[in-house]
């Protein structure tokens, strides 16, 4: 026998209560029983991204949700502009250039956070963008952005602010209305606790009359056609088929999320990742994240001669934990570990201990022991 856990950005551990749900018998979609539930998990997303306005559940993973972001803001021919710190940036870029728009790109090196003042110029250097799109943590390098800065520019801008938020939202703080975001988008599998297979959206008005023009080829992703079903009845529904189970393990995982509170959750989130953070700087390896270090991961460059991708192969098939390794080119280079969703107190202890024992059966200089003493330290005083 071998105990399975997961420490990845995402695919994310889910709680027992919300794996159980998924067990229960699949509910019609178009009745009042289901489009109770329906109801309540839309005013919980709504809580969870600090928004007054409609969200939509689309059945897809969160690339789902930055297509029909995309889709319905972007037209063939538009000037956008990209803010990209990694390789989710980079699928921005990508998208936006299949839609047949001209991307202006600004682009720091991995492990840095946008600059504002460079995110202010080409905002300027270009009036006539239409959206600005970002990432609230770039799970590819492990820094998060200043989002609530950036918010303050396009507020005054003709452009949009599309937030790719799926790992950030639901540890971190974030406040979609407040920071003058105009499309969120999110996925299920991360802070919010549930499998993979769910993603939402959400528009401020500014983003809405734009939609409401949009005149891009779409269908299952028309936003427009959601917000009808939404409000077309008393109670909501969907366009297409619900994906029931998810939606109904979705309620229950947003009642966690509910019940423990938006702040508490990403003081959690911020305590484990700084224990983590901690723990690794004590064992003597370097954090690949030069400022705004993620909550939802710590990324970490490989000591000298270690392949990441041994690494992570090694802690997931000896130990049974899944980390993760490094995407793009950061490939063998760096390794990720998660602390994001359903994550505790004794979840860093674990994670470093494994990196511990790994990195010393492959041979590497390290004292084993020195990075969970520091972790262990740390939590103790953040949990006092
Ligand atoms: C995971 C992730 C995605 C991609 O989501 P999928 O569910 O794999 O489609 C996009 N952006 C960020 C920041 C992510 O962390």
């Amino acid at each position: 026998m071998k105990k399975k856990y997961i420490m990845a950005p995402g695919p994310t551990e889910v709680p027992p209560e919300v794996l159980a749900e998924a067990a229960k018998p699949v509910m019609h979609h178009r009745t009042p029983q289901f489009r109770r539930i329906l109801t309540e998990v839309l005013d919980n997303m709504k809580y969870v991204l600090g928004t007054t306005r409609s969200v939509y559940i689309l059945a897809s993973s969160g690339t789902g949700a930055m297509e029909a972001a995309i889709a319905n803001v972007v037209s063939a021919g538009d000037k956008v502009i990209v803010g990209t710190i990694g390789a989710f940036g980079d699928r921005w870029e990508s998208m936006a250039k299949a839609y047949g728009a001209a991307v202006v790109k600004i682009a720091p090196e991995w492990g840095y956070a946008l600059k504002v003042e460079e995110v202010k110029a080409a905002l300027d250097a270009n009036p006539d963008a239409t959206a600005l799109f970002i990432q609230l943590n770039e799970t590819s390098t492990g820094v998060y952005n200043d989002v609530e800065a950036i918010g303050k520019l396009t507020a005054n801008h003709k452009a949009l602010l599309v937030v790719d938020g799926i790992s950030g939202i639901g540890a971190q703080p974030f406040y979609m209305d407040k920071w003058g975001v105009d499309v969120t988008v999110i996925g299920s599998q991360k802070g919010l606790m549930i499998p993979p297979g769910l993603a939402y959206v959400s528009c401020s008005e500014k983003a809405w009359k734009v939609i409401e023009a949009n005149k891009t080829p779409k269908f299952y992703f028309d936003l427009k056609r959601y917000e009808k079903s939404l409000t077309k009845e008393k109670m909501p529904d969907t366009p297409w088929t619900s994906a029931v189970s998810l939606i109904m393990q979705q309620a229950v995982a947003l009642r966690l999320i509910k019940e423990e509170t938006n702040e508490k959750v990403w003081e959690r989130h911020a305590k484990l990742s700084k224990a983590v953070r901690e723990g690794i700087k004590a064992l003597g390896l370097e954090l690949f994240a030069k400022e705004n270090p993620a909550v939802v991961l710590t990324s970490i460059v490989a000591p000298q001669g270690i392949d990441t991708k041994i690494l992570v192969k090694k802690i997931r098939d000896d130990y049974g934990i899944s980390m993760a390794g490094g995407q793009g080119k950061m490939e063998g280079l760096i390794f990720r570990v998660g602390t994001l969703g359903y994550t505790d107190r004794f979840d860093p202890i674990m994670g470093v201990a494994a990196v511990e024992m790994a990195l010393k059966e492959m041979g590497a200089a390290i004292e084993i022991g020195k990075g969970v003493k520091r972790v262990m330290e740390v939590l103790m005083e953040d949990y006092k």
